[in-house]
């Protein structure tokens, strides 16, 4: 039903709106309805009806110096006044560059060639797109498959979808419409890692590259590795001559208590993704970084061999001076100490789980801790018990996580894991 005319009574917006809005990843029939949030501060939602809430999530671990840090909004708001975008085909403009060069040069070896768009997914399929192209302008077809890994998580569009775990990725579901990809184990152990080297070595001349979330497998389920699988992972796309992706759109900026998690390897990709805490939860922009030898491959007095890509929001003026306000807070404020301590209080504050029936693990990594059970067998009842105690947290599969924004102080950690160790508790002795 369309209806005209202007609204001036904005109260009703929730009602209304919800009539009309489709939600991510919900069935809206059964789904708890989302709660209006109508403000946000520090660590803290507050919604319309007043209750504040400490957020355990950073919106979708964006927020990482927490909301409304006045360093962002300033600079924002700086630059919305001077000029809030301008295309970045033919034209160029300073945030852009500064952050391309703050980026190229934190990110470890010669990561120096910084490709913007505006969503984590579209980062990922950018990052496919050159690595196949990076054959086809040395003039060797045929390779246009990338191996990915069961577990993972690059995002929700065609492309990204078809390198997700099979499940996740909804490969049977879309049979037909998604490419299909050579989907693998993680070599975390002697037997597979034999298996991997040997699918590998099957497979390998119909590949352009390896793709793998390094550290902490997210949306997936948390899924921890060792740093040791992508030393494994390097030495294999070496020996095959294969480029290496790390998606570090969720573990890059701090996430696993270093800048980047390919740090903690030593391990230098050939192209990295980044987006989520770019500009620290305020905007959407995302990153592809090549090194120089991709780079190479597309430097070229053939018109035919540049990198045919140019979302029309690319570098946003707004987004990137976020982005660089964003890394002024790393540099002037104590974030990986901040990271190092949030993982100690996560630790301690969650290990009353481990004793409760029907959980399997809890683990942490850096500003990350997970508390895995069984089942989640009353999901609603769960979401709401956690919310009745004053926390945003959402679980998801069988997993209940936290990943607080670095800047949460340790009250505040204490109340939301208390708030966590309380609702599993009682959701396992309601449905056991
Ligand atoms: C969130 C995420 C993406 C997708 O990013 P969007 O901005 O949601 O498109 C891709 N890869 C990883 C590892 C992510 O965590």
């Amino acid at each position: 039903m369309g209806t005209h005319g202007s609204f001036p009574d904005r109260n009703d917006w929730f009602e209304r709106g919800g009539q009309h809005v489709w939600l991510p990843y919900t069935q809206m029939k059964t789904a708890l309805p989302p709660l209006p949030v109508v403000a946000t501060e520090g660590v803290r939602l507050t919604l319309a009806d007043g209750r504040r809430l400490v957020d355990g999530v950073a919106s979708w671990w964006t927020a990482c110096h927490g909301y409304n840090h006045p360093h962002i909004r300033e600079k924002v708001a700086e630059q919305m006044a001077r000029m809030p975008h301008v295309m970045f085909g033919g034209l160029a403009h300073e945030p852009a560059y500064t952050l391309a060069s703050r980026l190229a040069a934190m990110l470890p070896g010669d990561l120096n060639r910084v490709f913007f768009c505006d969503s984590g997914s579209v980062s990922v399929e950018i990052a496919m797109k050159m690595a196949t192209q990076y054959w086809l302008n040395r003039g060797v077809p045929g390779r246009t498959k990338l191996a990915a890994f069961r577990g993972g998580y690059h995002g929700d569009t065609i492309a990204t979808m078809a390198v997700c775990d099979p499940e996740e990725g909804m490969h049977s579901l879309f049979a037909g419409l998604l490419p299909e990809h050579l989907i693998l184990d993680l070599p975390v152990d002697e037997e597979s890692t034999a298996r991997f080297e040997r699918d590998l070595a099957a497979h390998a001349h119909t590949l352009s590259a390896i793709l793998v979330e390094p550290l902490v497998q997210g949306a997936g389920g948390m899924l921890f590795h060792d740093a040791r699988v992508l030393r494994t992972l390097r030495a294999a796309a070496d020996r095959h001559g294969l480029l290496l992706i790390f998606d570090e759109i969720f573990t890059g900026f701090g996430r696993t208590g270093t800048m980047f998690a390919c740090e903690a390897a030593g391990v230098v990709p050939d192209i990295i993704t980044l987006s989520k805490a770019l500009t620290g939860g305020t905007m959407a922009l995302a990153a592809t970084v090549a090194s120089d030898r991709v780079f190479q491959a597309f430097w070229s007095d053939n018109a035919q061999a540049a990198l045919m890509h140019g979302p029309t929001y690319m570098a946003n003026p707004l987004a990137c001076a976020a982005a660089n306000a964003s890394l002024d807070l790393f540099e002037s404020e104590p974030r990986l100490a901040q990271v190092a301590a949030l993982s100690r209080g996560l630790a301690v504050g969650l290990e009353p789980c481990r004793d409760l029936p029907g959980v399997m693990d809890v683990r942490t990594l850096g500003a990350i801790g997970v508390v895995e059970l069984e089942r989640i067998a009353d999901m609603n009842g769960l979401k709401r018990r956690l919310i009745d105690r004053g926390v945003w947290v959402r679980p998801f599969g069988r997993i209940v996580y936290l990943t607080p924004s670095y800047t949460m102080d340790a009250d505040d950690l204490a109340f939301l894991t208390h708030a966590v160790v309380d609702a599993v508790t009682e959701h396992q002795r309601a449905t056991a």
